[in-house]
């Protein structure tokens, strides 16, 4: 069994790397925001409190995030192992995460804060049916205009330079007491996330001895 935390700031791939790992390791990915977006989009009690405290421009707590992951994990669905992001969320959750789960390596994805500006400020968002693109990945064939419904592009209300370097602040802010508390117990394997995510997924296969990640190009 294989148990893994990946940690990294917005914007450097932790998404597509989890999915690139869980597709043919068999590893459950686990993120927090994921479930909190499920609790949300389904009107669960627990979504209600989500959507207040996050209507109150609130982080939603470390407390409820530890519950909700223990109550993932108690599912005990994840034979093969799994990867989890968005917790730990301090160094007492850490602790206490790697002591319980035995943990066998947390995934660092490593993006300057530069490159992480370059990548979120170049998002926009399709108001009409929810497209996402990228100017720097993703560009629509029309310049502003969604590829598929035609309407104007917007950027995300909380895509702005300036909630960006909060969310970066608070980010380094709590991401330090963790990754140093997992360093002294030398589980942490620091990733360069700047190459394209093929070429990430290799090196964390290789930093983690995996099997060798095959693209699908090269499967088919
Ligand atoms: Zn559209």
């Amino acid at each position: 069994m294989r148990k893994y935390v990946i940690m990294g700031v917005q914007g450097s791939g932790k998404g597509t790397q989890s999915e690139l790992l869980e597709n043919d390791l068999d590893l459950v990915h686990i993120s927090v925001g994921d479930i909190f977006r499920w609790h949300v989009q389904h009107h669960t009690k627990l979504g209600a409190q989500v959507r207040r405290t996050m209507n109150a421009g609130e982080l939603v707590g470390d407390d409820l995030v530890e519950k909700v992951v223990r109550d993932r994990l108690d599912q005990h669905d994840w034979n093969f192992g799994f990867v989890i992001d968005g917790f730990p969320r301090n160094g007492r959750q850490a602790e206490f995460f790697m002591e319980t789960y035995d943990l066998d390596g947390v995934i660092h994805l490593e993006l300057p804060d530069d490159e992480v500006r370059r990548r979120v400020l170049s998002r926009r968002l399709c108001p009409g049916c929810g497209m996402d693109y990228n100017l720097i990945a993703d560009r629509p064939k029309v310049e502003g205009r969604c590829d598929i419904c035609g309407t104007e592009l917007i950027v995300r209300e909380d895509d702005t330079p300036e909630a960006l370097a909060a969310r970066l602040r608070d980010y380094h802010e709590k991401t330090r007491p963790v990754l140093e508390l997992f360093r002294r117990k030398e589980v942490v394997h620091d990733v360069d996330a700047r190459p394209a995510p093929e070429k990430v997924q290799q090196e964390i296969r290789r930093v983690l001895d995996l099997p060798e990640y095959q693209p699908a190009s090269v499967m088919s």
